[in-house]
């Protein structure tokens, strides 16, 4: 069994409620347990021209294998109506597997820690949320420094979700 955080966004048909169905087919995965979603965070877009997007984090325990996990994560992209139209499009769901364990994967599928986390606020601050305040990442990165190198600017945390 290994803790597992997830980050969740989506900037099409009703961002909000793409992401409470994303949590309840998280939560439906198989040998896998949902233990948190943070608050919805809303930013603007870092590319232009793009609606606005609502991100949270999600932590798993999970007993599966990290390509069985991306699998199911991108199973449950299509089902929601993901279309792969052009790279960082607007899209109904993104999930990405932000930590998985203490384990640094490399694989051409896959890359653990996500290799943008350090500069994604939309990320950090919903993870910090779920997430010890003191959590060593496999790399030897501590949660915590990583919020302070990154400010929390543009960000609007949504009272509900
Ligand atoms: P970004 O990776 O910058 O957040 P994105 O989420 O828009 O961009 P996608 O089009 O959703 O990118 O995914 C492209 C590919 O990234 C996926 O097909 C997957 O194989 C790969 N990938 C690598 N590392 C990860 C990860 N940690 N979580 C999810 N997908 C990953
Ligand atoms: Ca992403
Ligand atoms: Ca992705």
């Amino acid at each position: 069994m290994e803790r597992i955080y997830i980050g969740m966004g989506s900037n099409l048909a009703a961002p909000a409620e793409q992401l409470r169905s994303a949590v309840e087919a998280l939560a439906r995965l198989p040998q896998t347990a949902l233990v948190g979603v943070s608050a919805f965070y809303q930013s603007d877009s870092l590319l232009p021209g793009q609606p606005r997007y609502t991100n949270a984090v999600a932590a798993l325990d999970s007993e599966l294998a990290p390509l069985e996990l991306l699998d199911a994560l991108q199973a449950i992209e299509n089902q929601q109506g993901r279309e792969r139209l052009e790279r960082w499009g607007p899209r109904t769901l993104d999930l990405d597997i932000v930590l998985f364990g203490d384990r640094l994967i490399d694989e051409p599928r896959l890359n653990v820690p996500h290799y943008h986390l350090q500069e994604r606020a939309f990320v950090l601050y919903p993870l910090a949320e779920v997430a010890p305040a003191d959590l060593r990442l496999a790399d030897g990165r501590v949660l915590k420094d990583l919020l302070a190198a990154c400010p929390f600017v543009g960000l609007e945390r949504l009272p509900q979700n």
